[in-house]
């Protein structure tokens, strides 16, 4: 065991603060990673703040982890010492069920492992996220990451950019497709620059106007104010597909609205309470509402060889780990642009 330096919430209603933690020695199959960036992605809040809960205190956030092999296991094949690799939203699961063998780890029969407040597959060792300087992973959840992008700007494709990617693909969206993105955060950054690399006509559907100039320097094509009931009259059966990253309460019925004829709105965000919707809201028009959990191992290597070829990274603004309290505090007032990434080094010494 290796004592790691981290920050933690201890309880729902504190800050986060200095924590050390024990790493786990590397076996066989084991990577050791030290972290350089880790980004801040508004799950890591729902579970600091014990919002959906469930949370297992203390509690290390981050899974958007960006750094370089310091060590493998003997029976590692596909890492070595000096690689640049990232980690995302699961360390593990079970390998053998049904999802596990389509490649849809994410939704292991048994349940994955999250990478913080979560198990491992004993069900008994807590996992510790990647707000701390290095971790211990398995070597299938570990990913390679390509030395042509800034890495900063890579942490966060693993959880907003294979979040994002996973349904544009799994819904094939193609050129000319009109796509709109609800909520202009780090997960609707990543689908409007995504989802334009792939040819669809991207709307951003956003209640802060203020973010129409970024949107149009995403890639958005246009850009819609949310709280104009002038508009959602207008936008009334455009698109084809809606991808929906609120992470608060709201009306999904108004949404559901602007779809097409059958087509598909795509829930994302993960608001604490439960919402309501009319039946209507599918039935006239047969559409869907849908629902996407991250994505695979292989599919997120698919997603960040896409990001390297497209030369695609998050904006980000990075931060030392003593302004996290801060920048919790400023996404949840919808003031990040687009993703909070902390640097590491700021962790060490
Ligand atoms: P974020 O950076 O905070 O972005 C959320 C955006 O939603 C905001 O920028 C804002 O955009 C909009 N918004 C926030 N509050 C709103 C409100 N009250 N009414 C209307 N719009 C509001 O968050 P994120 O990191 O992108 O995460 C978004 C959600 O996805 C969270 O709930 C997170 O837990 C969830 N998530 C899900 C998965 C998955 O696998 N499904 C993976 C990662 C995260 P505008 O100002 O443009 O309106
Ligand atoms: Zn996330």
């Amino acid at each position: 065991m290796k004592t790691v330096k981290a920050f933690a919430a201890e309880k729902a209603d504190q800050p986060l603060g200095p924590f050390d933690l024990q790493r786990r020695t590397p076996g066989p199959s084991d990577v050791e990673i030290e972290i350089l960036y880790c980004g801040v992605c508004h799950s890591d809040i729902h579970t600091a703040r014990n919002e959906w809960g469930g949370t297992i205190y203390p509690v290390v956030p981050g899974h958007e982890i960006v750094g370089k092999v310091t060590a493998i296991g003997s029976d590692v094949k596909n890492h070595k010492v000096g690689d640049t690799v990232g980690v995302g939203c699961m360390v593990d699961s079970c390998g053998t069920c049904g999802n596990c063998e389509e490649d849809l780890e994410q939704f292991c029969e048994k349940g994955m492992s999250g990478t913080y407040s979560s198990y491992l597959q004993d069900k008994k060792t807590v996992t510790y996220g990647g707000y701390s300087t290095s971790i211990v992973v398995t070597e299938k959840f570990v990913l390679k990451v390509s030395d042509k992008l800034p890495l900063e700007g890579v942490a966060p494709l693993l959880c907003a950019g294979i979040t994002t990617y996973s349904p544009l693909r799994h819904w094939k969206v193609k050129k000319g497709d009109k796509v709109a993105v609800v909520g202009l955060g780090g997960l609707g950054h990543m689908a409007v620059k995504l989802a334009s690399a792939m040819g669809a006509e991207v709307t951003m559907l956003s209640r802060s106007p203020e973010k129409a100039k970024d949107a149009d320097k995403l890639g958005a094509h246009h850009f819609e104010l949310t709280t104009d009931p002038e508009n959602m009259k207008r936008l009334k059966g455009t698109y084809d597909l809606i991808i929906d990253t609120v992470s608060a309460s709201h009306d999904y019925s108004a949404y559901l609205n602007l779809l097409r004829t059958d087509g598909v709105m795509v829930l994302l965000g993960v608001p604490p309470t439960p919402e309501q919707i009319h039946a209507t809201s599918l039935i006239f028009g047969r559409k869907s509402l849908a629902g996407s959990l991250i994505g695979g191992i292989k599919e997120t290597q698919e997603m960040l060889d896409f990001c390297a070829e497209n030369g695609i990274v998050s904006d980000v603004e990075i931060i030392p780990m003593d302004k996290i309290n801060e920048a919790y505090e400023r996404t949840i007032a919808g003031d990040v642009h687009y993703r909070f990434v902390i640097d590491m080094a700021s962790l060490e010494g």
